[in-house]
């Protein structure tokens, strides 16, 4: 098989960059599939970027006799790894329950108190709207339920002053994020060149053997899907989302207008 030259560009390449930046998954792992090669391109150009999994991944297996302790824990420990290849500052585990995740306002709270202590100017985050994706399939109920809970941590409540007024207590004031990056979206709008990092993405997803049922056929598989993102932008490769701008970099500064409560 021969590389094409990919087609002409229809858009831009999207070259936004946040100096910090947190990724809110609900499984460990969905990092790695989701926004690794945007995150490692950011954190090789300065950027700091932290990882939050909801849960640690406990229903994850094949085996209805395994021990769901066991699994998380070994979950976790990929996890660790990947995020070390992606070059993560650090990651959080929340512990929530696997398969069924809630957004509720213990979750809510849980993120805001991540989001004001590592104070990001921009989320990734899975897209809560997507129910079946475009291409076929449901989407985890885990994956929704993190997306609209972290949108709802990000907007109103980090920003809110009033809002958990207990971890304002702790010292853990109120912050507003720039920007939501929505990942595995059915309707992108942003697409990111990834064509020097995307080696590092599959590498990440290596370290998750637990997880990867066709490890010969990763790299085709994960380099055909980045290939398919990048066309639309004449990239080898690209990983594609739904922007979701909350303040505009002009609204910067103490003057900028607070917004609607
Ligand atoms: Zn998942």
């Amino acid at each position: 098989m021969t590389d094409a030259p990919p087609p002409p560009a229809s858009k831009p390449p999207h070259d936004w960059r946040p100096d910090r930046f947190m990724v809110i998954a609900a499984h460990p792992d969905d990092a790695d599939f989701g926004p690794a090669a945007t995150a490692a391109r950011w954190i090789d150009a300065g950027s700091v970027g932290w990882l939050v999994c909801c849960t640690s991944g406990d229903a994850g297996g094949e085996d209805s006799h395994a021990d769901p302790l066991a699994l998380a824990a070994l979950r976790e420990g990929e996890q660790r790894t990947a995020a070390a290849i992606v070059g993560y500052a650090g990651i959080t585990f929340l512990h929530q329950p696997d398969g069924a995740l809630a957004n509720d306002l213990i979750l809510r709270e849980l993120l805001v108190r991540e989001i004001r202590t590592f104070r990001p100017d921009a989320v990734f985050a899975t897209d809560p709207e997507v129910l079946f994706h475009d291409g076929g399939g449901i989407n985890h109920t885990d994956h929704r339920a993190a997306g609209m809970a972290a949108a709802d941590a990000i907007y109103p409540a980090a920003r809110n002053p009033m809002a958990f007024p207990g971890l304002a207590r702790e010292g853990l004031i109120a912050h507003a994020v720039r920007r939501l990056y929505l990942f595995w979206s059915n309707h992108p709008t942003v697409h990111v060149d990834v064509s020097a990092t995307i080696g590092r993405k599959v590498e990440a997803l290596r370290a998750h053997p637990s997880q990867i049922r066709d490890p010969e056929g990763l790299d085709g598989r994960m380099r055909a899907w980045a290939a398919e993102e990048g066309a639309p932008i004449g990239a080898a490769a690209a990983e594609a989302f739904r922007l979701i701008v909350i303040d505009d970099d002009a609204d910067e500064g103490p003057d900028a207008p607070a917004g609607p409560a």
